[in-house]
């Protein structure tokens, strides 16, 4: 079965609003083994729905269009969508029942009086119900093509898919095939890295495809199975993802929605461990994203951000000649951080970071992006110098993450209690 997505709105193409509709129609036919083979954006205006609706129609089994059915002057949906298939506008009795009853629910939040614009639909289609606002949509069978018309608030489109347009489509989908994904979360290596270690996994002729979608400073590998059964698409999916897992190994820090400050919550939960953060350049970023996650007071003591020298020195017991002979963006200062922070607090793990942020600060030899990261434990103490690329914020994102990403891969090694 062929599938087509059109988008209408002015506000989509001049990017004041983004279409989540495409996308969200995209997902909920992806998780029924449909898959969208086209999707066209255009805007309020009559000749260019018009066409949208033409070439669509010519190459698609089903056609979802949203937006444009509102009762302003501006929404020109029904209109295009009559004379694009040569038909009349009319008053829809059960469109117009529906527009009243909707707006007397509504009452008190309608300013304008409503008319029967919302009412009148193309002669020979048929209402989708929309039961959280005014805006009727419909549905109509052209040359070959089922088209469903439904408004573009997201809210309300969504319950209209899968209350009415998706049992309407399954039940005509003749040969349907098994789509399965799965999503693993990666940090550390660049796009082109991750791109040759996973060389050949795709195997596009046998159903497996594979995705690398960065997302500053992360990306996700994501493998898709297409098959005639369940089983078959599971099987597939289930060797490529242990393959994908054994090559990129612990540079996968989780799977599907889960973030790496979860991820790292994780592993605290079951490791009887505690943490306190001793922050430079990142100014609380690490002990913020530690605490969005519920539950995080188990093993999370306390965080200091010691950002002038005299807080490294009375909060962290930082020595002043070493301040002064290896400065505060140091190895040394970065361990001695980490070490007094650790002892202040009594915690298993003493985590600090020191660097400089940008865009001023660098010096001969310690250029903006030069971060120390150090991890106290009970089995020893390491310090590593990162040379960070970017903006500020960007700077400061990729220190929180790579501290992160440090904690996660020593609470790995740990055994869990
Ligand atoms: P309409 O049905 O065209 O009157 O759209 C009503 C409202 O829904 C618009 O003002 C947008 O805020 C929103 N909207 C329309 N189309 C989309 C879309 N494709 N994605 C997300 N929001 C949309
Ligand atoms: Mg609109």
């Amino acid at each position: 079965m062929r599938i087509s997505t059109l988008s209408i709105g002015d506000e989509l193409i001049c990017g004041q609003t983004t279409d989540t509709n495409a996308g969200s129609i995209a997902a909920a036919l992806l998780t029924e083994g449909l898959r969208v083979q086209r999707h066209l954006t255009v805007g309020d205006n009559e000749p260019d729905i018009m066409n949208a609706l033409d070439e669509l129609g010519r190459i698609s089994d089903m056609l979802i269009v949203t937006g444009g059915l509102g009762p302003t002057a501006d929404d020109l949906t029904s209109r295009a969508a009559a004379r694009a298939t040569g038909r009349r506008l009319v008053i829809n009795e059960d469109a117009r029942a529906h527009v009243r009853l909707i707006s007397g629910k509504l009452d008190s939040l309608i300013v304008c009086p409503l008319s029967d614009k919302q009412a009148m639909l193309p002669t020979k289609s048929s209402l989708i119900p929309n039961p959280n606002g005014t805006a009727c949509g419909f549905q109509l069978m052209h040359n070959g093509c089922f088209m469903f018309f439904m408004p573009g608030v997201p809210s309300e489109m969504t319950v209209m898919l899968r209350e009415s347009v998706l049992p309407f489509l399954l039940e005509r989908v003749t040969r349907k095939r098994v789509i399965r994904c799965v999503t693993l979360n990666v940090f550390g290596p660049s796009e082109p890295e991750v791109d040759e270690l996973l060389l050949g996994i795709a195997r596009p002729e046998l159903g497996l495809t594979l995705g690398i979608c960065v997302t500053f400073p992360w990306m996700r590998v994501t493998l898709r199975a297409e098959a005639d059964h369940a089983d078959a698409a599971a099987e597939l999916l289930s060797t490529a993802a242990h393959t994908v897992r054994e090559r990129l190994n612990d540079y996968v820090f989780s799977s599907g929605d889960c973030s790496m400050d979860a991820a790292v919550a994780e592993l605290f939960r079951n490791r009887d461990l505690t943490l306190a953060l001793a922050e430079s350049c990142s100014g609380g970023l690490i002990a913020k994203r530690i605490t969005d996650i519920p539950g995080s007071s188990v093993y999370f003591l306390e965080g200091v951000v010691t950002y002038g020298n005299a807080a490294k020195k009375r909060l962290l017991g930082v020595p002043s000649g070493l301040l002064d002979t290896k400065g505060a963006v140091s190895s040394e200062c970065a361990s001695a951080m980490a070490k007094g922070v650790r002892s202040a607090a009594g915690s298993d793990l003493g985590l600090a970071v020191t660097g400089i942020a940008g865009p001023e600060g660098g010096a001969d030899g310690k250029p903006v992006g030069t971060v120390f990261i150090s991890l106290a434990a009970p089995d020893g103490c390491w310090t590593k110098r990162f040379q960070f690329h970017g903006s500020r914020d960007e700077v400061r994102s990729l220190t929180a993450w790579t501290a992160l990403d440090w904690l996660r891969r020593y609470l790995l090694q740990r055994t869990v209690s």
